[in-house]
């Protein structure tokens, strides 16, 4: 695709929230490869002298103007059109749920189509938008199979690994709810202001362990990064991991994202209660990882998550240890207030006391930002979402949002 044209994107106008798509077997272009997509449509009879200027046409439609329906393709004959259509989709999920929390975050609760003989799926991503930024929170597995102890989404078993279309289809659908794509009459070859979206950033932060589901995950995210589709600069898509040792080696490699690590302990018995996949992969193999990871420098830093527990990990020797540990890697330190849900007998600390943890660790020389809790009263901040059958009944949710106003204020 040549760039033509550059444009504003279209303003956020409302839409009805989608109906629920009838369960279709036919596979998706989504998330394909440039290739695999050039195999599927030699496979229904596309001349092979066709297939790339296809392809692109397509990588078009679908990543730079975010069609969902194939009869939007202007250029593309009505033959062609209809051949797609009898044996693609391009659909999105559905949306079960959309709130908006009062700061303005967003959440939706997705569901997927069955995938073979399993069951619709549902998983939820969050649109944070920020001064100058917006940053859009996505789900890799529906539920998680590691059981940190503070974490709301460890308490639902893992029900499956999403699909590399499902991960980006994430990010197609709030791009779509936000008004984020460019106007349909836009000429053809296009592109999309890295300045002015709505979704500027993403964060493989939502449900699930990415670096468990790593060959969908790689494959979303060299997609979204594509510089002919949805553009996002690999400096602007951050991975979150709770420590998957080998595969942080191979997100180096192959993905060339950046990096975050959920750290939460700096003793291994501590982590080990934590984030019980510190046993398999200690402090010690994980910081080597870290070390190792390619491209760190001052401008490109490791993030290290620690989530404020009272009394469990916010001392001032955990802060002397965490600097200890961090020692020679270009990190910044993000500090998370615990976001209490429903059950949990952990307690955020106080508020002076993460300022004066943040201020010890900041004198060592690190950037120590403390995490503002976004989406709290819609359970949209981290490590609150939780999906399917275990979702608050509507009256529990009501309890449990007048304890946290009563707790913390409408933050
Ligand atoms: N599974 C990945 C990514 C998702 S979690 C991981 O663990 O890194 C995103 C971040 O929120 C992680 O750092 C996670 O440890 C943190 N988190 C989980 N539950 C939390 C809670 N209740 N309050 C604050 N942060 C939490
Ligand atoms: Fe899974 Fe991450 Fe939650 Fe741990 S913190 S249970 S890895 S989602």
């Amino acid at each position: 695709m040549s760039a033509t044209d550059v444009i504003t994107p279209s303003r956020l106008k409302p839409m009805p929230v989608s109906q629920p798509v009838e369960l279709s077997p036919k596979p998706s272009l989504i998330g394909m490869t440039r290739e695999e997509m050039g195999a599927a449509l030699k496979e229904k009879g596309v001349a092979d002298k066709q297939i790339k200027m296809r392809v692109s046409q397509l990588w078009n439609w679908i990543y730079v103007r975010g069609v969902s329906d194939f009869d939007a393709m202007a250029n593309v004959s009505k033959d062609m059109r209809e051949m797609l259509k009898a044996h693609f989709t391009i659909a999105r999920p559905e949306i079960v749920e959309e709130q908006v929390s009062n700061d303005g975050t967003r959440k939706w609760l997705l569901r997927f189509p069955p995938r073979g003989a399993g069951r619709p799926v549902e998983i939820e991503a969050v649109y944070i938008p920020e001064e100058g930024r917006g940053t859009l929170c996505i789900s890799s597995q529906v539920g998680c199979s590691l059981t940190c102890s503070f974490c709301h989404t460890g308490t639902q078993r893992l029900v499956r690994n999403l699909t590399a279309e499902e991960i980006l289809s994430q990010l197609l659908l709030a791009r779509d709810r936000l008004g984020d794509f460019p106007d349909r009459e836009a000429p053809q070859g296009t592109i999309m202001p890295a300045e002015g979206r709505k979704v500027s950033n993403i964060v493989m932060m939502g449900m699930g362990e990415p670096l468990y589901n790593f060959d969908s995950v790689k494959t979303a995210l060299l997609i979204a990064s594509d510089g002919d589709g949805l553009s996002l600069s690999k400096r602007r898509i951050t991975l979150s991991t709770s420590g998957v040792v080998p595969e942080i080696y191979r997100t180096g490699e192959e993905i060339g994202v950046m990096l975050a690590i959920s750290l939460h302990a700096v003793r291994d018995d501590l982590r080990d209660m934590l984030v019980p996949i510190n046993k398999k992969y200690p402090l010690k193999e994980l910081m080597d990882a870290c070390r190792a990871y390619p491209g760190l420098s001052n401008a490109r830093r490791i993030t290290f998550e620690y989530v404020m527990l009272k009394g469990v990990n916010d001392s001032l020797e955990d802060a002397k240890g965490l600097i200890q540990l961090l020692k020679g890697i270009p990190a910044k330190i993000n500090l998370i207030p615990f976001n209490p849900w429903p059950g949990t007998n952990y307690q955020c600390s106080d508020w002076e006391h993460i300022e004066k943890f943040a201020d010890f660790i900041n004198s060592a020389g690190y950037a120590s930002p403390i995490r503002t809790p976004r989406g709290r009263d819609i359970l949209a901040a981290c490590g609150q979402l939780k999906s399917e059958s275990e979702r608050m009944r509507k009256t529990e949710r009501l309890a449990f949002e007048a304890m946290m106003i009563a707790n913390h204020g409408e933050d």
